[in-house]
């Protein structure tokens, strides 16, 4: 029940349409026992956001597209590895301290921690802040990284920061890629019909994940399920991040039965 004493957390980001953390972290509390709730806060502005954050002490914050990198000179401390990634998906308030976490890279572990990466050829398609997130994951595998991205300086400063190498849609065509990442939110609801690499012809021994975890079966999933490779949907991270950030703000340690229940709860809808 809510009461004076309910703690308030938020999403922001903009537009917010796709997220569905205040349904997931709402659910998680009431499990967990948790007085808390989560809203979603949507404007253009980070820093009238953050300024909100202060003015109403909100707890916990998750941070989504597009402010994960926009965010950061706005909070009073970054972690170290979110530092590294140089992207931020959560602010813990701490006394009035801004602490910016990424946890990102715990949902990344979760979505991809039955592929093997060590020296397999791996596509990274997008440079936003949830690609900071799997370039940094991918380094730490020692995968070889490709980048494709709209917009190549984006791609270059990844390169710069994590090494492998960007490439056009002839060289990927003509290439051995073990593993294929979708980090842009191309498919996600309401354009759902599109996919960030329609042409492509996908091969049966590879492993596709789409971040996109909204819907759960994007069109590139499909693409690839049809070719036969094996698909691993954004729900996998997504309820991953989000069991981190339940963590960090709560203490509360996750554990399988959680992840269980988090799952049947996406399954819904
Ligand atoms: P972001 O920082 O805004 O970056 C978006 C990236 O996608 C940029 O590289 C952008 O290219 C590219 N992009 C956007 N629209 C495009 C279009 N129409 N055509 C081609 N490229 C386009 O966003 P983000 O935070 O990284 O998030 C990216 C996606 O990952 C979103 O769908 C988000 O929901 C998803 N995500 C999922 C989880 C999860 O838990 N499953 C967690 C984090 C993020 P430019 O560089 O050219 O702008």
């Amino acid at each position: 029940m809510i009461s004076s004493r309910t703690q308030l957390n938020a999403v922001i980001g903009y537009p917010l349409t796709h997220s569905k953390s205040p349904a997931l972290h709402n659910a998680l509390y009431k499990k967990l026992g948790i007085n808390a709730i989560m809203r979603a806060f949507s404007q253009k502005s980070v820093a009238r956001l953050i300024n909100k954050i202060r003015k109403l002490n909100i707890g916990l914050t998750a941070v989504t597209m597009p402010f994960k990198q926009a965010a950061i000179p706005y909070l009073d401390k970054i972690d170290r590895q979110a530092r590294t990634m140089d992207a931020v998906n959560t602010i813990i308030n701490n006394h009035g301290i801004l602490t910016g976490f990424n946890t990102d890279i715990d949902g990344i572990a979760c979505a991809l921690k039955n592929v093997p990466l060590k020296s397999k050829n791996v596509l990274l398609v997008g440079a936003g802040g949830a690609a900071r997130a799997v370039a940094y994951y991918l380094k730490s595998k020692e995968a070889k990284i490709f980048y494709q991205n709209r917009t190549k300086y984006k791609a270059y400063a990844l390169v710069k920061k994590f090494g492998g190498k960007i490439i056009s849609a002839k060289e990927l065509s003509k290439m051995k890629m073990h593993v294929i990442i979708n980090a842009t939110p191309i498919g996600m609801t309401p354009k759902t019909g599109v996919s960030p690499l329609s042409k492509y012809k996908f091969k049966k021994y590879q492993v596709v994940f789409d971040l996109v975890y909204n819907p759960r079966q994007t069109q590139l999933l499909k693409q690839a399920k049809k070719a036969g490779a094996k698909t691993i949907s954004g729900v996998e991270m997504f309820i991953g991040q989000a069991l981190k950030q339940v963590e960090l703000y709560s203490g509360k340690i996750k554990n399988n039965s959680i992840k269980t229940f988090a799952g049947k709860l996406l399954a819904k809808g």
